[in-house]
């Protein structure tokens, strides 16, 4: 079914001729159109069922078209949609109290942006304001290689990926960069002049590298001595995909400021700074400000996506069908020897591969309609609905080792001789 007509055309092979002539290239090329969705499944313009193993990039997390998120959307559309910042609305209310709850911060306050870019703008502005306050140099930020966190222009050189950097050369020069897995270099690194370390738990983007402990601890002792604020981006990782509401929950270390947005709106945009302490009173009025962020629309589908996973025992699942994707990834490693390492938390899985390309088994997914994607050229992400059922994850395991085979077979024919 592709719905009433929208457009000048009605079929998928007409939509990607528009696409072609009428939107900006920043994304490969696809000929996939998607009209509608269901739980963990997609239905692309042609009617074709996807089993969607990478949910908006871990964005869907209680799957497509979630019943108690839509009920929630349509009623709060029915209601009220929008009254800017200058005035305070329910929802908002609502989510800056139950984030600060989750996150066991009692003294926890919220900035709402508009997606995950926005939220670590927000929080790299709260840090250089928190630093001023000490030193009027203290602004610099440090981050880490192979970061991401996203593409405006200050969250862009926050991100540890060069490539990424050169076509906007020069940027501002605010922030110092370190290997991921070097405590020392991290610990020199932070000095007088630093206001933040900014990092992910998990690096989603940049191959699904969990960070190790050590490297959690160094980047707390270091924030400690200088005075500076540990800034976790929970972008990707918060809102129950590791298994819990924060993936630093898992960990030793309690961040200062913690940024959300992917999975929080359940494809709503919405994002949310958090920050406890003294970095919660940093920001004054005046000092930072968003026309959209926190719209009651978009906090009202966040209320209903956290009661979803607080009241369906959403987060055990995440334990279950992790290890159940793990088991059968190993086994697929074994059968297979393509496999390197298995890596991530929860449902943020990072499948290594050995001597087969990751686009390549990708494609080889698609071509079967199972959605998987590559994160650097030996890394298959995996990051389905958190509400992923058994026999969905068998499915897909499936579809994975027939894929790794394919790729395989394809690396070993195509080896120069
Ligand atoms: C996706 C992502 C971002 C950027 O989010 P956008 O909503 O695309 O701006 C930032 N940080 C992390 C860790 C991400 O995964």
């Amino acid at each position: 079914m592709t719905g009433d007509m929208i457009g000048t055309t009605n079929d998928g092979a007409g939509w990607v001729d528009v696409a072609r002539r009428h939107m900006m290239r920043t994304y490969p090329d696809t000929d996939v159109v998607f009209v509608s969705g269901h739980g963990s499944w997609l239905v692309d313009a042609d009617g074709n069922e996807w089993l969607d193993l990478l949910s908006g990039i871990a964005v869907t997390g209680l799957g497509h078209a979630h019943p108690a998120v839509t009920a929630a959307v349509c009623d709060q559309v029915e209601r009220l949609v929008h009254t800017s910042n200058l005035f305070l609305t329910t929802p908002a209310l609502a989510l800056a109290e139950r984030l600060a709850d989750l996150a066991g911060w009692a003294d926890g306050r919220a900035f709402f942006a508009q997606c995950g870019a926005t939220a670590n703008e927000a929080a790299i502005k709260l840090a250089r304001r928190h630093g001023k306050q000490q030193h009027p140099d203290k602004v610099r930020v440090v981050t880490l290689e192979g970061s991401f966190h996203g593409r405006t222009l200050a969250t862009l050189e926050a991100t540890g990926q060069s490539s990424k950097h050169a076509p906007f050369a020069p940027l501002a020069g605010f922030v110092d960069t370190v290997p991921h897995d070097d405590p020392a270099a991290l610990a020199t690194a932070v000095g007088p002049d630093t206001c933040a370390v900014l990092l992910e738990i998990v690096q989603g983007e940049g191959g699904v590298r969990p960070l190790r402990p050590e490297m959690l601890a160094a980047a707390r002792a270091a924030c400690d001595a200088h005075g500076a604020l540990l800034i976790a981006d929970e972008v990707q990782t918060g809102v129950g995909r590791t298994g819990t509401w924060f993936a630093f929950q898992q960990t030793d270390v309690v961040p200062d400021v913690v940024t959300l947005a992917k999975a929080l709106g359940n494809g709503l945009p919405i994002g949310a700074c958090l920050a406890h302490g003294a970095a919660a009173d940093a920001l004054h009025p005046g000092d930072h400000a968003t026309t959209f962020g926190g719209n009651p629309v978009t906090a009202a589908a966040a209320l209903a996506v956290l009661d979803v996973i607080a009241e369906q025992g959403v987060l055990d699942q995440v334990v279950t069908r992790s290890a159940q994707l793990r088991m059968g990834l190993a086994d697929i490693g074994a059968r297979t020897g393509a496999v390197r390492e298995v890596r991530g938390v929860g449902l943020l899985l990072g499948v290594a591969l050995e001597g087969v390309a990751a686009a390549d088994v990708a494609a080889s997914c698609r071509s079967e309609r199972l959605i998987v994607n590559a994160v650097g050229p030996d890394v298959i992400r995996l990051a389905p609905p958190l509400t992923l059922s058994a026999e969905e994850a068998d499915l897909a395991l499936g579809v994975i080792e027939r894929a790794i085979d394919h790729a395989a077979t394809h690396a070993r024919r195509t080896e120069p001789v």
